[in-house]
């Protein structure tokens, strides 16, 4: 038990803490490259056309705002798995889903439920990853013990393939829980390729690991939604498939936690979901309705608004065709600034190599700062960003790169 007046003042997460700095800040050419939220070219939210229309919509239908089903607005889960699996497999009764508090809350969800009912020794997470996802797993399973998986090479400036595979081959055991970012790593934009996916899943499959994918920036990778759902896909078909080869010894299920808030640009409306895999020949009833009784006690029922702007955006092949025309131009915009900032670094001769600006995808680049550089453009310059070196690149514009460029230039001397 601890006395209440001697507990220390934890420090507030950082892009939060980070975000508050910023906006304490009167100097008139600060530049907020913290969390990641996307901006517009004026450095501005931006509410996506598609969402605005979706919005209207519901208004002239006067509804009301009745409580939802513990498992959520059902016409939102299903196309929530659509967006995820693909039309095809959506319809699979051995994929259930349940909608949650956005992707920190299918994250939760899924975290307490591995740690009630999969019982896994070890939860392996990337080094780096989203830094809540070591939070969350400390919460919600305090006796599952964290290891951490080399993911990013330093030197080479990319994914960490080879140590991935080592540290999983070496200390992961049957059960264990694997997190993956399927597309658009947080924070390193450096993803696995196809083949390096495919061999990941030999490894959880021979070992019959569990994985639960993060799903935050569908979308964010290659302008492409179906695109950059594939990792997710393929371990789907590769091991719970309806005409999957049937292996002998499967890993017992997988779960997939996915947040729609920068895809429709709906942070604060607190919209995800969370699914469930089972194997198509056994029930999911009995899994999912644990989960169901975690929710109950957890927030009784998800919030409505949404899961019904989803819902309309992809009842209508009209406004989803809209939907995914804003999804490219937020990708292409970010696309473009890496490029601009790659050059405009390149332009006034920067010391070092930038090619790794426009090779990251999604929505950051992992620059190579040190904490020491960052906390000078910070303090110096008003350029803020996390300590760890990561940009969240929709912060950038043709107005303030030229700032930013010399600016970075100046703290690396
Ligand atoms: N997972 C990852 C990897 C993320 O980067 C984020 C957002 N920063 C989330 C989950 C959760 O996002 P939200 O709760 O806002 O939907």
């Amino acid at each position: 038990r601890s006395s209440l007046e001697d507990m220390p003042v934890l420090p507030l997460a950082e892009s939060f803490a980070l975000t508050a700095a910023y906006n304490a800040d009167s100097f008139p050419d600060k530049v907020n490259l913290g969390q990641g939220v996307y901006r517009d070219e004026n450095s501005r939210p931006w509410v996506l056309p598609s969402v605005r229309s979706a919005e209207e919509r519901l208004h002239k239908q006067n509804l009301n705002h009745e409580y939802l089903p513990i498992t959520g607005h059902s016409p939102f889960n299903q196309k929530a798995r659509q967006l995820i699996f693909g039309r095809e497999l959506a319809n699979h009764q051995n994929i259930r889903t349940i909608q949650t508090v956005a992707g920190t809350g299918a994250n939760h969800l899924a975290a307490l439920f591995c740690a009630r009912y999969v019982r896994p020794k070890n939860v392996f997470i990337s080094d780096p990853s989203w830094d809540n996802h070591y939070s969350i797993w400390e919460t919600a399973g305090p006796d599952i013990t964290q290891k951490l998986y080399p993911y990013y090479d330093a030197v080479a400036r990319s994914f960490n393939f080879e140590g991935t595979m080592a540290e999983l081959e070496d200390s992961a055991e049957e059960n264990d829980i694997v997190v993956l970012h399927p597309c658009a790593h947080n924070p390193t934009g450096h993803d696995p390729t196809h083949d390096q996916w495919r061999k990941i899943a030999e490894i959880v499959g021979r070992k019959r690991l569990f994985v639960v994918f993060d799903s935050a920036y569908q979308g964010f990778a290659s302008g492409d939604p179906d695109a950059d759902a594939w990792a997710i896909r393929n371990f789907y078909s590769t091991f719970f498939g309806y005409s999957s080869p049937l292996s002998k010894n499967p890993p017992a299920g997988m779960l997939v936690c996915q947040s729609l808030s920068k895809n429709f640009g709906l942070y604060g409306e607190r919209i995800g979901a969370l699914h469930l895999i089972t194997h198509p020949s056994v029930s999911a009833e009995g899994a999912y309705s644990h989960l169901i009784r975690l929710v109950r006690s957890e927030i009784s029922c998800p919030a409505l608004f949404g899961a019904r702007i989803v819902d309309t955006i992809w009842s209508d092949s009209e406004l989803r065709t809209h939907w995914e025309k804003d999804v490219k131009t937020m990708a292409l915009r970010i696309q473009g600034v890496r490029v601009a900032l790659k050059s405009e670094l390149e332009k006034i001769n920067t010391k070092g190599d930038w090619s790794h600006i426009t090779r990251q995808i999604g929505m950051f680049s992992y620059t190579g700062l040190s904490k020491s550089q960052v906390q000078l453009l910070r303090e110096v310059h008003h350029v803020y960003m996390l300590d760890n070196g990561r940009m969240s690149m929709s912060g950038l514009n043709g107005k303030n790169i030229g700032y930013v460029a010399r600016a970075i230039k100046d703290v690396i001397g």
